[in-house]
């Protein structure tokens, strides 16, 4: 069953079907362009379309008509005897293939037999093939020609319509862009600013924790200790904040080399043991072939298998269980982490990936964090040729596959 149509799609339909109605064919960009060098037709055709309201402008030769066709028109008029020649197919041809994307401007040719064109008429048909170049054979009545060049100009209406959407696109996009630019140029610029006074709190916390400035209690020791844990919470924040920015800057640089897989697993675990250990959770490493090696770059590879192993441990309740491992999947190496934790329900799954998501604020406040963690790492994945990718189920746990080039 085809879905109801949304409201968007309603309104898209509209934009769609409002595209350049009601054009004022008087207007310079609808003028008619008439290349006829024998006989009276130019003369005749300017008559019953000047009749007709249409703007009308006759050429006495074909690079003047270029000339013109280049300058603007809103469709073309020519008879068979001004493309009798290969020459001036070419200059025809050239004009014609010179259109900005949007463009397609109808271009009518009075022919004597559209069935049986003249070698020059076959060699435009064959290269404009896909354009609106019509064979019209001749004797054309003044009725049929205004009704022909009114469809024409009702199609370069619509073009006109679609370059001047496009063009709206185009500046919502770079305005778009540039909005992006500054917040991320502010992000950068605030943890810089917030960075120094943070290293300042731990640099004369710690001075009066040596008793440089005079005895300390036991009591002022707990509390200089709280706000050391709070100084170094508060850094690690905004140094995630900081390099979440210069990702999406792309200030980023990749040192890619091939990353033997046991280095990697070794570096993770030996960062992520002691919080598995002091939480009660198994921290389970797979097998891997002692060859098996990975396009990365090592410092990143490793930033990400933390990133996932840390969160692991965080989302996971005591004896429960992590698992890390590594297949080759093709031109591909996969690698996975497993939990036995608390899951992520369906709806959340693609939002963990997006910065600032935290699935339960009630538990992620108890276990610290930014939101930016899978943010970042699934950037740094996809910056590497590789993608991140998570399944789960609540109460069973959840399972995040890495893939990178093998
Ligand atoms: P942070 O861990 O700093 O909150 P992340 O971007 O690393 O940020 O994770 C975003 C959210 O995704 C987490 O707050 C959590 O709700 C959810 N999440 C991540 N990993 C797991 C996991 N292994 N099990 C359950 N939920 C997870």
């Amino acid at each position: 069953m085809p879905h109801p149509p949304t409201e968007e799609a309603h309104r898209l339909g509209a934009t769609l079907q409002g595209l350049g109605a009601n054009p004022d064919f008087g207007a310079p960009g609808f003028r008619i362009l008439v290349f006829a060098p024998v006989g009276r037709t130019a003369e005749l055709a300017k008559q019953a379309l000047g009749r007709a309201g249409f703007a009308c402008t006759v050429c006495a030769a074909m690079d003047e008509f270029c000339a013109a066709f280049r300058e603007g028109a809103g469709a073309a008029l020519l008879v068979e005897e001004a493309l009798s020649s290969a020459a001036s197919v070419r200059l025809l041809v050239d004009a014609l293939t010179e259109q900005p994307v949007w463009s397609d401007c109808p271009v009518q040719v009075f022919v004597a037999n559209s069935e049986k064109p003249s070698p020059p008429l076959a060699t435009l048909a064959r290269l404009c093939a896909g354009r609106s170049v019509l064979l019209l054979d001749r004797p054309v009545t003044p009725g049929s020609l205004i009704s022909v060049m009114r469809a024409a100009l009702q199609n370069r209406a619509r073009q006109y319509a679609l370059r001047d959407l496009l063009a709206q696109y185009d500046e919502a996009r770079a305005e778009a862009d540039s909005a992006n630019r500054a917040k991320g140029e502010f992000l950068s610029v605030m943890s810089h600013e917030l960075r120094t006074p943070l290293n300042a709190i731990g640099g004369y916390t710690e001075l009066i924790e040596m008793g440089i400035r005079g005895p300390v209690t036991p009591e002022q020791r707990t509390d200089l200790e709280r706000i050391r844990m709070s100084q170094k919470h508060l850094l690690g924040l905004v140094n995630e904040v900081l390099n979440y920015t210069k990702l999406e800057t792309g200030t980023v640089e990749y040192d890619i080399a091939d990353v033997p897989v046991r280095e990697a697993f070794a570096s993770a675990e030996a960062l992520v043991m002691p919080q598995a250990r002091a939480k009660g959770l198994e921290l389970v490493i797979g097998e891997t072939e002692r060859a098996m090696a990975v396009r990365a770059d090592a410092d990143k590879l490793r930033q990400i298998l933390v990133n996932l192993l840390t969160n692991a441990v965080k989302f996971t309740h005591p004896k429960g269980r992590i698992y890390l491992d590594c297949e080759r999947e093709g031109e591909c190496i996969c690698f996975t982490v497993r939990d036995t934790g608390i899951g992520i329900p369906e709806d959340r799954l693609a939002a963990v990936f997006e910065p600032f998501v935290q699935v339960r604020s009630d538990l992620t406040r108890t276990q610290e964090g930014t939101g930016l963690g899978l943010a970042i790492s699934r950037q740094l994945a996809r910056g590497m040729g590789g993608n991140l990718v998570v399944v789960s189920a609540p109460g069973v746990g959840s399972t995040f596959t890495l893939k990178l080039p093998a």
